[in-house]
């Protein structure tokens, strides 16, 4: 049969390609006993080329650098297919699918990551599911998602919109700021009206992060040394704080102090709710007052996922200009946040 399609299917590690050892804990192994435990894939109508990192790791090892890796793999085979499928441990799939939406501006083509709660191997195993119909996406033979996506249980949600929120549930993902592409049932179901803009720029891709960033998380009774010790963390560039319903913090003097005096120092502030719908609304209450007037950048309603990679992104690509890090910061860069898209190119 002649395929037309080509996906690349990019095996990083995760659930999805684990064996229990002696000791019966999951660890990942090598990228062909995929096809012993698929061996459908071999079927498709689409051809499937697959590669696997260099390190095949538990996604809780995930760092920028793995992030480089599977950014230069993408980019290196850009031109040669459709369609790209990551398999990625679900743990951290909401921050690498974060991540990559950051760094790929210009995105013509799918890049949909998808794991699984029980490995392959395993005979209820919901990764079966998650893989062909990912592949399915990726090879846009149906229709064209030019987005970083993740497919889970039925689900196509857009990456930077994604949260893991069931450590034991087959639908571990969801997004709640924003409805999901596509469903699938007998058939995969598209909504294409909620998909990114096909973009009319060059393919940009942009690989540095900046680790030098800390998430502070509010809860009643935080003391004055916990506030201190994280903003006074020597070289921090950008602090994001998680706060308590639609963007509000204690009120006291020492904490607004203690936030001043970071800022002072150059780091960014970025105020992200603790909620896992709706946004930030600075000034809606007296609660998030001080924080406005002194410059903390609203998240309005990003994902934390999304509000640490695109910190780390923007620091990093644009080390100079701390300006142009809060600017964008507060501008929808890549669907990241329910307002217009940002109209500056040059970012
Ligand atoms: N610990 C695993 C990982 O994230 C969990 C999973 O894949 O579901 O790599």
């Amino acid at each position: 049969m002649m395929k037309n399609n080509k996906v690349l299917l990019i095996y990083t590690g995760g659930t999805i390609g684990m064996v229990k050892d002696e000791s019966g804990a999951l660890q990942p192994f090598a990228m062909e006993r995929i096809y012993d435990a698929l061996p459908l894939l071999h079927r498709t109508e689409y051809q499937i080329d697959s590669c696997q990192l260099d390190k095949i790791i538990d996604s809780s090892n995930m760092t920028p650098e793995f992030w480089e890796d599977i950014a230069e793999i993408i980019e290196r085979n850009y031109e040669a297919y459709d369609g790209f499928v990551v398999l990625h441990g679900t743990d951290t799939m909401a921050y690498t699918a974060s991540a990559l939406s950051f760094m790929f501006k210009n995105l013509t083509k799918p890049i949909v990551l998808t794991g699984s709660q029980l490995p392959l191997g395993m005979l209820r195993s919901d990764g079966r599911e998650n893989i062909i119909c990912a592949l399915e996406i990726a090879s846009g033979r149906q229709f064209l998602v030019p987005e970083v996506t993740i497919f889970f249980e039925s689900h196509l949600y857009r990456g930077n919109r994604s949260t893991k929120v069931s450590a034991e549930n087959f639908d571990a993902f969801s997004s709640f700021n924003y409805p999901s592409l596509a469903k699938a049932g007998i058939k995969i179901t598209s909504k294409p009206h909620l998909f990114m803009p096909m973009p009319t720029g060059e393919l940009k891709v942009r690989k540095k992060f900046d680790r030098r960033v800390a998430i502070l998380k509010l809860f009643p009774g935080i003391t004055p040394g916990v506030v201190e010790s994280m903003v006074s963390i020597p070289d921090l560039q950008g602090l994001i704080i998680e706060t308590f319903g639609s963007g509000n913090a204690p009120t006291e003097a020492w904490f607004i102090e203690a936030l001043g005096r970071a800022m002072e120092r150059g780091v960014i502030v970025l105020n992200v709710t603790q909620c896992k719908a709706g946004a930030v609304q600075m000034r809606q209450y007296q609660a998030s007052c001080d924080m406005d007037r002194i410059g903390v950048i609203g998240g309005h309603d990003i994902t934390i996922e999304a509000a640490v990679t695109k910190m780390m992104y923007l620091l990093g690509n644009f080390p100079g200009d701390k300006e142009k890090v809060r600017d964008r910061l507060a501008r929808n860069l890549r669907g990241e946040l329910s307002m217009e898209m940002n109209k500056n190119n040059d970012e």
